[in-house]
């Protein structure tokens, strides 16, 4: 893979920009490549490094409280450790057309047959409500070896270093290992953005798309401290058993869902069960075990702290989680595990959102009470969808790079 050729922040000129772009995952990336395309003058600033697909996982930041919540912060942010899934949102209405383009511009399409694993086909035989997953993978360089998260091997899957790539050639400067400390406010306007080594640079408008848990952090060290409450996270468990030589440790995860009234299963494996299962006295190897996810629609009443988070389960999430754990035992029972094995992996959250929703007139609009500055980003989602919300971060950026263009 050709490496991007990003610039070294000091040798930028200043006072050069239409807009600033703080942060390079779906919604930085997204506004920095439309807007660009368009002639704008864009810089976007990203604090992580650039990876090789490969060594993606070494890009996670895990927040600790009661549900464990992953990102990443690399070049791309957390597109680069997807599982590829690309699903529309109760959102569709307003957004269809942008959705459409979205769709296009990631080569969304369903699993195909021959790309499901032999233990999601165990499965998917036992109901016919499966819907399979529409992901942005091409499908001809994908060899099914589920590590989707981290990163893929053979760059099948869509990340944003491909939004980056089109930025670039359309003349849009990318810097990392730039930490944006804060936005430069004068009067009720954002003139431009503060690094934490103290530089500063200028731009007609400054588009915060540092992800849920770093852009209301931003603004709060911006003077802006109404931010960074309301977060949800889609809270999920994998539970799994032992059932031998299923080996959906190398498969293509979240192939096919289930949506039920607040809560999504979908087949997936994760690394924490192989020891769990052991625990309970059973002696297997990761290929002998079957899981499936149960995600919800979780309660938005989670915080963002300057230097963490709070994100509790509430009594409504527990019963969603109970619901979905009760179904999807079931399911691993029907298709062959020994019950007496079955464990759930701690919650973990993985879909931060919702801590700047406050700060928009709406999540179609990223305007806020500062004139000049916006926010593209999953902090402006305007609640829980219990679904991959990637497709919908970049469809609002669109929408929003179109209002920014005078086109929308
Ligand atoms: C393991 C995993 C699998 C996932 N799978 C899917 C999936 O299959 N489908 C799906 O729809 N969603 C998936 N998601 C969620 C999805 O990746 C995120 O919802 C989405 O990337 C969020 O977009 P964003 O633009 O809000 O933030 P991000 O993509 O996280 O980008 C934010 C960027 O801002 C940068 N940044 C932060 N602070 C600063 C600062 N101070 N200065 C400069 N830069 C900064 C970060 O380094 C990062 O690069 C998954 C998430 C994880 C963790």
């Amino acid at each position: 893979m050709l490496s991007i050729p990003t610039k070294p922040f000091a040798s930028l000129a200043i006072k050069l920009f239409d807009f600033i772009v703080v942060g390079s995952g779906a919604g930085g990336a997204t506004v920095a490549k439309e807007l660009s395309a368009a002639g704008k003058k864009v810089l976007l600033l990203e604090r992580g490094i650039q990876l090789p697909p490969r060594k993606s996982s070494k890009a996670y930041s895990i927040l600790k409280s009661d549900v464990e919540v992953w990102h990443t912060q690399c070049l791309g942010g957390t597109t680069v450790v997807t599982m590829g899934n690309a699903v529309r949102s109760k959102l569709d209405g307003s957004l269809s057309r942008y959705y459409a383009e979205a769709e296009e511009g990631l080569g969304v399409i369903p699993v195909p047959e021959d790309h499901l694993g032999m233990a999601t086909k165990s499965l998917l035989s036992l109901s016919d409500e499966w819907v399979r997953m529409p992901k942005a993978i091409d499908f001809s360089k994908c060899r099914g070896c589920g590590h989707c998260s981290s990163g893929c091997p053979t760059s099948a899957r869509w990340d944003a270093t491909a939004y980056i790539r089109e930025a670039i050639s359309n003349s849009c400067k990318v810097s990392t290992s730039v930490d944006i400390k804060k936005v430069l406010i004068k009067g009720n306007r954002a003139v431009g953005v503060e690094a934490s080594d103290g530089k500063t640079f200028e731009a007609g408008g400054v588009i915060l798309a540092a992800g849920a848990i770093e852009t209301p952090r931003i603004l709060s060290r911006s003077g802006i401290i109404s931010a960074g409450k309301g977060l949800f996270v889609d809270t999920f468990v994998t539970i799994g058993g032992f059932k031998r030589g299923v080996s959906m440790d190398r498969e293509l995860g979240m192939a096919a869902f289930l949506k039920r009234e607040g809560y999504l299963i979908s087949p997936h494996y994760s690394s924490f069960l192989p020891n769990l299962i052991e625990e309970k006295g059973v002696s297997l190897k990761p290929s002998d075990i079957l899981s499936l996810m149960v995600k919800i629609e979780d309660e938005p009443i989670g915080e963002v702290t300057p230097n963490g988070i709070v994100k509790t389960i509430s009594r409504r999430d527990s019963t969603l989680l109970e619901s979905g754990k009760r179904e999807a035992m079931e399911l691993l029972i029907k298709a062959g595990v020994d019950s007496d094995t079955v464990v759930s992996v701690h919650p973990r959250g993985a879909h931060p959102g919702g801590t700047c929703s406050n700060m928009v007139k709406s999540p179609l609009e990223a305007s806020t009470e500062i004139d000049s500055l916006y926010i593209s980003d999953a902090s402006i989602l305007p609640g829980p969808f219990g679904l991959p919300p990637m497709l919908t971060i970049i469809a609002i950026s669109k929408r929003i790079s179109g209002i920014l263009l005078g086109r929308a």
